[in-house]
């Protein structure tokens, strides 16, 4: 072996395994008791219900967990098992949605329950093959539905790991998600998955987060965390450089002709696949945009502007429509929100 090569913060890693097995049962059982005590009941993690957990997963991705809840129950009580998912329509999938955004994750939830029928994958293998359902989703189901031994990494998991062994290497790259997940594996209780994984997220969520502020001063993994016997707790996970946002701006023509109004169904491999909004036209003008939008890579600017005509235009690609049949339609957030100033214009 070359020395040089061997820095000394591998070193330090090493030598917190080599001095960490002994130690496993005391990270777990502070992690478990401060987990009994501090967890927030909520309906995904009181089930074993696969296909409850594997609802509650795809909701609870870029979604916060107040929205998540209110969706996650409004689908439940509505499609109360997969088979009863896999009947409906895409449309009314798509509707009972809105609001949430990333709507891809509704068209592959509504096709992945048309592949899986009655019955419900059982291996971390099957579930990774369903559409929309990747590592971190697949060992959240298996965990948590089936006490199998894999790991769930979520944003809060990377966070408690990349401060507990003190890793710079960036979580969101190729070879950073490889090292993340081969200490998350060094790591997992496997005797009691479903509790270790459990009790890591919640804990990231609710103690070790982003904000660390005095969280260090009354944690019960202090003693086992580098991140704070180092000092670097602070300014971890590290994350790869963002790429560039992109501005788009967007005109929309609410034209009005008595009770009736023109919606069109986006088409193109764009953003909102499917989803409904006014006529409209993309390119900056000098005008105002009152509305923004911003989406993980793109920032919208858009204005509407309502037209009020004797006779409906002409526009391809249009349905005319009542306005109180809107609600039917599943429409894009910021549409909704435009909706929202408007009638409280009106
Ligand atoms: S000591 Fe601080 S950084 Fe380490 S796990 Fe606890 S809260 Fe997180």
């Amino acid at each position: 072996m070359k020395y040089e090569n061997f820095s000394a913060k591998k070193l330090q890693i090493c030598v917190f395994f080599c001095n960490f097995a002994p130690k496993m049962e005391n990270l777990y059982r502070h992690l478990y008791h401060w987990y009994e005590i501090n967890h927030r009941i909520l309906p995904w993690r009181e089930t074993e219900d696969p296909y409850a957990i594997w609802l509650s997963e795809i909701i609870l991705q870029q979604t916060r967990v107040a929205q998540g809840m209110e969706y996650y129950m409004r689908f439940l009580n509505r499609w109360p098992t997969v088979e009863d998912l896999a009947k409906a329509d895409e449309a009314e999938v798509l509707r009972e949605w809105q609001g949430l955004g990333y709507y891809s994750r509704a068209r592959n939830l509504h096709k992945a329950a048309k592949m899986i029928g009655s019955s419900f994958p059982k291996t971390f293998e099957e579930l990774r093959a369903l559409p929309g359902v990747g590592d971190y989703t697949a060992g959240a189901i298996a965990s948590f539905a089936y006490n199998l031994p894999y790991p769930a990494m979520d944003g809060n998991v990377y966070r408690v790991v990349a401060r507990l062994l003190d890793i710079d290497e960036a979580f969101d790259t190729s070879a950073g998600k490889k090292l993340f997940h081969q200490k998350i594996e060094e790591l997992l209780d496997r005797e009691h998955p479903r509790l270790f994984n459990s009790a890591i997220m919640e804990f990231g969520a609710l103690h070790c987060t982003p904000a660390l502020g005095d969280a260090c001063m009354t944690c019960p993994l202090q003693e086992c965390c580098l991140g704070y016997a180092h000092g670097t707790a602070e300014v971890l996970p590290v994350r790869k450089p963002r790429p560039k946002v992109r501005d788009r701006w967007f005109t929309y023509h609410v034209y009005l002709c008595g009770d009736e109004t023109l919606i069109r169904r986006r088409e193109e491999k764009d953003i909102w696949y499917h989803l409904y909004e006014f006529p409209c036209e993309e390119g900056q003008t000098e005008d105002k945009y009152p509305f923004t939008h911003v989406l993980s890579h793109q920032k919208l600017h858009a204005r509407f502007i309502v037209h009020n005509v004797q006779k409906m235009p002409d526009i391809a690609g249009t349905i005319c429509i009542r306005w109180d049949e809107l609600n039917d339609y599943a429409l894009s957030r910021l549409t909704l929100r435009a909706l929202d100033t408007m009638q409280h214009k009106a």
